[in-house]
Parts: structure tokens; sequence; C-alpha cells
């Protein structure tokens, strides 16, 4: 199905490098609790680029008024996170890294790297631009036979972190600006949802076994460029997990294909962009009295209720384009955009929310409407704030018969996503002039061609013949993320079957997933303790499904927490030995009467107190020794 709407999507990758500096100074690459010791404030202006343009995205930032504060913990920042000191040196041991994953990627390296200035709008750089180079260009990666290109490998300085955001000022952490991460965009040739997840799953995969990377939760994000044909170019930003890529995928592509129904039934309608008038019109008289608590503490603050028609809309706005979002929700973020108010009011949803069908008409009635083919916005708020934003509703909503807009989005931890800003124009870039130019030279790269590791083929032969796992499981764990965990768990406890490993890491998160369980809570540090868990005897096989639902639902728990919490301490044989015994004496008559064949009814006493505490073979052994022992004895 997506291959017939003409699905395209490039994947951005970025990993953050697990280097003992920052990529421009000194300071560790530590995020840290501690709100830091230093406060600066700023306020950004829109700057005008080189030649001259000023930046759309720009703008809207501008257009924001906010002011932003940042907080510099003494432990990982220093005056060049504050932008009052120079840059030092590009940082040697990001350097090799970013050039060792461009090697593995069969990229080609430049031979001389140039830092370059990015322009940044949010605030999240305190010198207003960030800092990247271009380390190679080209290269692929391999997916189920199909060779995805990979256009640029960039080594760049992430950004400040987001701390707090409120109407007035947006608060930052400088601990996180800085620290290196290495970019990676793919082609936009993946054509469907399941192979996007999978080259994000490959290069996730290749970064972890070739690379000093950082691992866990906000380590990793990607940027997803998606569109089909007759779409728009939407940019989904920031999504964090893997799990998340197919389903963010899918989401973007029948949300643009809703948007293109809706354009044509617009079309059939008759409805140009020229009939949206946009007259914002003050409906406050008509709520008055309302029912509608939102509307009513409102009119009591002293603020208004406006509203916008949108003739021939009916109908329209109440149409769902991803699960749980509507045209309207699509509008509705226009407006918390634009104009900062918190949602909005459309006629396909009422009367609902205490608003009366009176009212619903009254407003029609006022804005001149037919309730027939019409629908109408309202907005209730401060009267600027409401009016800034219900222009943006009406320029949303006069591109909706015509096209579908180029935007940058953000992803939602559901898969959907939601309108962030328009797409920034190109002339972003500038040389930065503080830092000298970097040679790379043949000497280094063949150093680093010798640190690679070995390829695919001689794991997987290993894997089968060292290992013992199957051809099938082999393939698999290949292909896996956690490869590089599942080499590391094999080795550390050598006396957990590499085939359980493997099987746990491949085989039960997908089926735990596919039950949706939230796998996406359950890290390499759990898998690790729960190996060590099973390789002390403390937990077993059988159980771990069961521990890793619980760590999933209660991801700060430790196996530890979860074994307690689910009462699977392992026992010792030693104590389902003499638990065994009591049983028999307890029911002697019963075990007398029985004889050999009592050990079906004891062995169901027993499992139910102890099962997943101990191997059930072992119990049921225990259980006809002693049976046998008992019957001995009489
Ligand atoms: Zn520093």
């Amino acid at each position: 199905m997506f291959k017939e709407i003409g699905l395209k999507v490039g994947i951005e990758f970025h990993q953050m490098l697990d280097t003992k500096e920052k990529l421009f100074c000194s300071c560790p690459t530590l995020l840290v609790k501690e709100p830091g010791e230093a406060i600066i404030r700023r306020r950004l202006r829109a700057t005008r680029s080189e030649l001259g343009e000023v930046d759309k995205a720009a703008l809207l930032e501008e257009a924001k008024g906010k002011e932003y504060v940042y907080e510099a913990p003494s432990k990982c920042s220093c005056l060049v996170e504050m932008d009052e000191e120079p840059p030092h040196n590009l940082n040697k041991e990001a350097l090799e890294v970013a050039l060792k994953i461009a090697l593995a990627l069969k990229a080609k390296p430049v031979d001389e790297i140039h830092v370059m200035r990015k322009i940044v709008i949010d605030g999240s750089n305190t010198t207003g631009f960030q800092r990247t180079a271009l380390i190679a260009l080209g290269g692929f990666i391999e997916v189920e036979g199909k060779k995805i290109p990979i256009q640029t490998i960039c080594l760049e300085e992430d950004a400040a972190r987001k701390i707090s955001e409120t109407d007035r000022e947006i608060v930052y952490k400088l601990d996180r600006l800085g620290i290196p991460l290495i970019e990676i965009a793919t082609a936009p040739v993946i054509e469907s949802p399941k192979e996007a997840e999978l080259v994000a799953a490959k290069i996730g995969q290749l970064l972890r076994v070739v690379g000093k990377v950082k691992r866990g939760l906000g380590t990793i994000r990607q940027d997803l460029n998606i569109s089909i044909r007759g779409g728009g170019l939407v940019e989904i930003k920031g999504v964090q997990y893997l799990e998340l890529i197919s389903k963010v995928v899918e989401y973007e592509a029948k949300r643009q294909l809703a948007l293109l129904d809706v354009m044509k039934e617009l079309q059939r309608r008759g409805v140009t962009p020229d009939k949206i008038k946009g007259d914002i019109v003050d409906v406050t008289e008509i709520f008055r009295g309302t029912k509608c608590k939102i509307l009513r503490n409102v009119i009591k603050r002293g603020e208004k209720v406006l509203a916008v028609l949108l003739p021939g809309f009916k109908g329209i706005l109440g149409r769902e384009i991803q699960p749980g979002r509507r045209v309207g929700t699509e509008l509705a973020d226009y407006a918390k955009v634009w104009g900062g108010v918190r949602g909005l009011f459309h006629s396909d949803e009422l009367p609902k929310y205490g608003i009366s069908e009176d009212e619903v008409s009254a407003v029609f009635a006022k804005l001149g409407g037919d309730p027939s083919r019409d629908a109408f916005v309202i907005i209730a708020e401060d009267e600027e704030r409401a009016r800034k934003a219900l222009k943006a509703v009406v320029e949303r909503a006069r591109l909706l018969p015509i096209k579908i807009p180029a935007e940058t989005r953000g992803a939602n931890l559901d898969g959907t996503s939601h309108y962030s800003r328009p797409r920034p124009g190109a002339a972003r870039m500038y040389p930065e002039t503080d830092i000298r130019p970097v040679r790379v030279t043949d000497d280094l790269l063949k150093k680093l061609e010798k640190e690679l590791p070995e390829p695919p083929e001689v794991k997987y032969q290993k894997f089968v013949s060292k290992l013992g796992l199957s051809e099938e499981l082999a393939r698999k764990i290949l292909l896996s993320y956690r490869l590089d965990l599942f080499e590391k768990i094999v080795q550390k406890y050598s006396s957990v079957s590499p085939t359980l490993v493997a099987s746990t890491i491949e085989n039960t998160m997908k089926s735990l997933q596919r039950e949706g369980v939230p796998v996406e809570n359950i890290t390499d540090e759990h898998l690790d303790e729960l190996f060590a868990k099973v390789s002390e005897g403390k937990l077993a096989k059988e159980s771990i499904p069961l521990v890793l639902e619980f760590i999933a639902r209660n991801p700060s728990a430790t196996i530890a927490d979860a074994l307690r919490e689910l009462k699977l301490e392992k026992v010792s044989a030693e104590e389902v030995r003499a638990y065994v015994r009591a049983l028999i004496d307890k029911l002697s008559d019963e075990v007398k009467e029985r004889g050999e064949r009592a050990d079906k009814m004891l062995m169901g006493l027993v499992m139910k107190k102890y099962r997943g505490k101990l191997d059930g073979a072992m119990i049921y052994r225990i259980v006809k020794e002693e049976l046998r022992n008992f019957l001995k004895l009489q």
C-alpha cells in the first residue's frame, strides 16, 4: 500500500558520542541533576542571513517574544558554553569515532574538516548557532538486500537541554550543550514504515558496535523526512525510540492521505482560499450566560470570545486524520504555536462542553454562516492572542483546498505528531572562523580502518559454530540493535546459554512489544542485571518474560525489585525439599493410599508455591525422591 501512494522517507539519525570531553571544550560529557550555579538570560532576535533573507521560522520564534534562561552547572559547563570564550580546537577523540563510523558505512571521508555555523532559532544554543562539521559523504547501509545510500555524515555539538517552558521564558541547561553528536542522513529512498524501522535499527546497531556511543533514553534522536505523492515534505523531529519509527511513518503517511481527501472534498464543494474571508468577529455577548465553564471563566477575566467563519467546511474539521487527531486539531496546533493560546472550539464538535445548540446557532447567525454548509472556529483568550491565533487558523485553513504545507512537526509519544513550525529556509550555514580546519591524513584513516570490528559474516560463523545459535537466531541477532549487548553478556556470563540470551533480546522482547508492553523502557542495564541473576541461579528462565514486563511497566525498578515484587526470588533446592517432606507428612494417609501415583497431586501443590522459583524438572526430581523415600519407610 505504501509503495502505491509514493511514500518516501529519509532518516536523519543523531547519536550522542561517549567521549571524555565535549566537542569544543574540556568539560565532561555529563548530564546532571543539579540546576546549575550560574544563570544567564538572553533574548534572541531574528538575524538576517548573509544573503539578506529573514528566515520564516526565525520570525516565528521572535514573534513569541520569549526570554531564554540558561542554567550553567559548573561541573559540566565553562565559559565556552556561555559563549564568553571562543571554542577550543575540535575534539580529536570525537573526530576519530566519527571517522570510524564513516568508514564502517563505506563513506568517503573529506580531506579537510571545516567547522560551520548553522543558525538555530529556538534559543537552544547560547551563540544563536550550532557548530557542525561535514566528516564524510556517500556510503550505504544494507537492509534486507537493499542498499540505502547515506548522503552525509556530520559531527556536531548537541544543543542545550530544555528544562521548562512558560509563556514568558524557556529554561535551558548547559550540561548537554557541546556534547559531540554524530548525524547520519540517508537518502529519501525508504519506502515503507517497516523499512524505516529496519534502517534505523541497523544504523543504531552499527554505531553501537563500532563507536564510543552513549546508551539510554535521550542519547539517540531521529528526524524523519516523510512525503507521499501529491503530499507535502514534512519533517518530524525528535523521535527518541526506535520502536516508534514505523508508527510515526505510518501515521504521517495516513495524515497526508487524509489531507489529500480533504483537499479533494473542499475542491468538490468549490471552496477556494479567497472564499475564506477570515473576518474575526467578537461573539463574547452570545456566551454571557453560557454553561460552558471555560468560556465563563474567560469572560469573567474580561477576555474575549472571538470567532471566524470557514465557509463550506461543515464536517471537515471533525474528520480524523491520525488516531485521536482531527482536521480541527491541526488548526488548533497553528493557533497554539502562533497565538500562544490553549486551544479552540470548532462547530463540528458542538454542541458540547456546555456550549448549547442555541449558542451555536447564534454564532452562525452573527457570522452570517449557513449551519448546513459552513463551520466556525472560536477562540476564547486575551484579545491580542486570540486574534493572532485565529489569523494563523485562517491561513492554515486557506491551504486545505490547495496543498499540504511543508512543515516541521514534533513527534508525540503515541506515534502521532503535532505542528511545531514552518520548515526553516536553506540559507543557514556559514564558516566558523574561530576554529582551524583539520586535515584527515591517510595514516589516520589506515589506523582507524584496522580498529574496525569484524564483519557480520565472521560474526555469523562464530555465533553458529562456537556459540551454538540456530542459523535463524544468529541471523536475527546480527540484525539486532542490541548486537553489542548480546556479545557483552555472552562473554560476561559464561554459564548462561547464548541461545537464551539471543532469544530473550530478540524474541521475548518482540513478543512483549506485540502484546503492548512498553519495552522501550527496558534498558541495557536491566538486561545485564537480568542475566547476572540467571547466571547466579537466582532467576528461572521461565520467569524472564514476567520480569521484563514488570520492568517495562516500572522503569525505575531494578531486576532485584522485580524479583521481590513478583515473589520470584529463587529458592534453594533444600527449601523445596523441606517443604515436600512436610507436605507428605501432612497428607500421609492420602499419599500412602495413592502410592507412586501421588506424585501428580504433590507436584501440583508444590508447583503452586514454587513455580518460576526453581526449575520445574528439578522440583519434579525432588518430589519423586522424597515420595520414594517416604514409601520405602512404610
Ligand atoms: Zn565547557
